[in-house]
């Protein structure tokens, strides 16, 4: 999570001026973000803060100079490409681990489908059990 990145816009409407942090959040991508304004006059120094406004994070944590926080606000590209990565491993983790599987229970003699003990079925004919060839 990126906390208080450098302030990427500033502006002086009015003899005030705006600071907008914006955050980013998302593993591997960064697909959330929610942003922070604070609003202060030209009398206010830069260590008493003026008027806050923020949108798109759920505050977890009001810290004094950082607080903790959930954006929500989505980053489409970056969220789909999320979902992709994430469906991408647990197919290839749920692959893989039917395919030990099947490889544990060849060596052990059994049915590679339903772990039939095919020790004293000829090598030729499929299982008895649920009629897969070997
Ligand atoms: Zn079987």
């Amino acid at each position: 999570m990126v906390n208080r990145p450098p302030p990427m816009v500033h502006y002086s409407p009015s003899a005030a001026f705006m600071t907008l942090w914006v955050s980013e959040w998302g593993i591997p991508f960064r697909c959330f973000w929610s942003w922070e304004a604070e609003r202060r006059s030209p009398m206010t120094t830069g260590l008493t803060s003026g008027q806050l406004a923020s949108g798109g994070a759920i505050i977890l944590d009001r810290g004094t100079w950082s607080p903790r926080t959930l954006p929500y606000l989505p980053i489409w590209p970056a969220l789909l490409a999320n979902i992709l990565f994430y469906f991408t491993l647990f197919a290839a983790t749920t692959a893989a681990a039917r395919a030990l599987t099947r490889f544990r229970r060849r060596r052990r003699g059994q049915c590679p489908r339903c772990a039939y003990d095919l020790r004293a079925t000829p090598p030729a004919s499929p299982c008895p059990e649920c009629g897969t060839a070997r």
